[in-house]
């Protein structure tokens, strides 16, 4: 059984971002699991909802063994250190599509609450949030130039 009181004291200490934007598990909405999505959707959002819950660039789901919280260095820019923030908020890469999004900069965290706040659903006019869409991109965008082990003899989700 869900205990909200032994969940919220655990918040100061957590180090998953999750925790930061997430008041409690049902913020991913249930309902998810009953729309009807395209496979290209449902990817989508399972990459951002994989990124949103764990703070780390959700590389198991695009083939690769391994789940760092830092790549050795930006594929894009070189930074070393580059995490979730920097592929997301940082760099020079993302910049463009950052920039249409309208999201804040002050801080990481204003910034992750712009993009995983909420529990986001597809549109049958407009489509998949363009957040969600985000996310996916980077991933994809920085899977596609680094070099790690790759899940031999698998498929992606
Ligand atoms: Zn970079």
């Amino acid at each position: 059984m869900y205990d909200d009181e032994a969940y919220l004291s655990k918040l100061e200490t957590a180090s998953w971002i999750y925790i930061c934007f997430q008041p409690a598990p049902s913020c991913l909405s249930l309902y998810t699991l009953w729309f009807p999505w395209d496979k290209k959707t449902n990817y989508q959002y399972t990459l951002w909802a994989l990124a949103k819950a764990t703070g780390r660039l959700p590389l198991p789901a695009v083939g690769f063994d391994t789940f760092p919280r830092f790549l050795d260095a930006c594929p894009f820019c070189s930074k070393l250190q580059a995490n979730l923030e920097h592929i997301l908020m940082r760099c020079v890469h993302s910049s463009r599509e950052r920039s249409s999004l309208r999201a804040p900069r002050e801080s990481w965290h204003s910034f992750a609450v712009f993009i995983f706040g909420g529990s986001f659903m597809p549109d049958d006019e407009y489509g998949l949030d363009p957040r969600i869409i985000f996310v996916a991109d980077c991933t994809l965008q920085t899977a596609a130039k680094i070099e790690l082990s790759r899940i031999e003899g698998e498929d992606a989700i």
